[in-house]
């Protein structure tokens, strides 16, 4: 499975929306009645800290949560109160279930309440069944609205072609890393690689076959590192890897394995699927308790060592 694919695999379809009752078990009986044709999973609870722990357990799938604010024993206002301090459930929306057409005060301390809508006993079939849908209904598509919000963050710090981070993700992540070497005395170590003679086989295979390479490259190297390792493309056939919590001599462990790794696995290219093998050079920069954590120009000094592991011959590492 490609980076790229797995990335995708990763994103977890919107599910099935759920319904929370906090009543006494014949209301929760007859909701569950009127609303059978929705074909919603509904919970129950008939206390204030089951209904909280339903809800914080669920808070991602809810669609909707019923008060029946007569309920014997249950503050209904404080736990509406409650839901709207976490911000993890401050978005569920709520309606209550009344014993009377509300007041103009009453109407007042719903919206307060940041009650959505509400239901006035005796429940008649169609309102509730009405109701409860255009809610969850609203709610569900806020829900795939965040998701959606989650994936392009997630595809914004994410090369298109190769499914690595991208530069701009690095320099968010070096930045982080740089603040807490300097201030924890954390090494860590960043190796810049660079695909050798690239554009030959651009220019024998074609690009297409070129970005092929590219995303076998990208494969090896995203697929062989630690789970704390940030492999990122930085640009045209040049990759850069962060080593969090790692000085630079296990960085050029690291880059050599690497190294090994890519110049050991063909690829077969051009029609007549020819089994081609390419190399990398790279450079390893660090910051770690040799330099004293310097963590100044550590792009520009992995680069000068690829300038070196280049004018050395190429599929070699060098380090700064
Ligand atoms: P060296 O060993 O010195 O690194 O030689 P090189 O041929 O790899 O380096 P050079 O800088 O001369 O060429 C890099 C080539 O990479 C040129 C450019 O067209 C190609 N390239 C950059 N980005 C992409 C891309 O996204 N896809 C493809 N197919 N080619 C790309
Ligand atoms: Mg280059
Ligand atoms: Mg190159």
């Amino acid at each position: 499975m490609s980076v790229r694919e797995s990335l995708l695999s990763s994103v977890a379809p919107i599910a099935a929306g759920e319904l929370l009752v906090v009543a006494d078990e014949a209301t929760r009986k007859l909701v569950a009645h009127h609303i059978s044709m929705l074909a919603m999973q509904a919970s129950h609870a008939e206390s204030a800290e089951r209904a909280a722990s339903i809800v914080s357990e669920k808070a991602s799938i809810l669609d909707c949560v019923i008060v029946d604010v007569g309920l014997a024993g249950l503050d209904a206002w404080s736990l509406l109160r409650q839901f709207r301090q976490e911000p993890e459930t401050a978005m569920i929306p709520v309606m209550v279930i009344l014993g009377r057409p509300p007041s103009e005060a009453d109407s007042l301390k719903l919206i307060e309440a940041g009650v959505m809508d509400h239901l006035v006993k005796p429940l008649n079939a169609t309102l509730v069944c009405a109701k409860v849908k255009a809610v969850a209904e609203r709610s569900r598509m806020q829900r795939e609205l965040k998701n959606k919000l989650r994936l392009a963050l997630e595809y914004s710090a994410h090369d298109a072609l190769t499914g690595l981070f991208n530069r701009r993700y690095f320099e968010r992540r070096l930045r982080e890393e740089a603040a807490h070497a300097k201030r924890h005395k954390r090494p860590f170590s960043l190796i810049l690689v660079d695909i050798d003679h690239f554009k030959l086989v651009n220019d024998t295979y074609g690009h297409e076959d070129g970005d092929r390479v590219l995303c076998h490259v990208a494969e090896l190297l995203g697929g062989s590192l630690r789970e704390d390792d940030i492999a990122c493309r930085f640009g045209g056939e040049e990759f850069i890897i962060l080593l969090r919590a790692t000085p630079g001599p296990a960085a050029r462990v690291v880059a050599n394995r690497l190294r090994s790794e890519v110049a050991a696995k063909g690829i077969t290219l051009g029609a007549k699927e020819e089994m081609r093998h390419v190399t990398l050079s790279g450079g390893v920069a660090a910051a770690d308790e040799r330099n004293n954590y310097d963590v100044d120009n550590i792009v520009d000094r992995a680069d000068k060592a690829l300038y070196r592991a280049k004018r050395g011959g190429r599929n070699r590492v060098e380090m700064e």
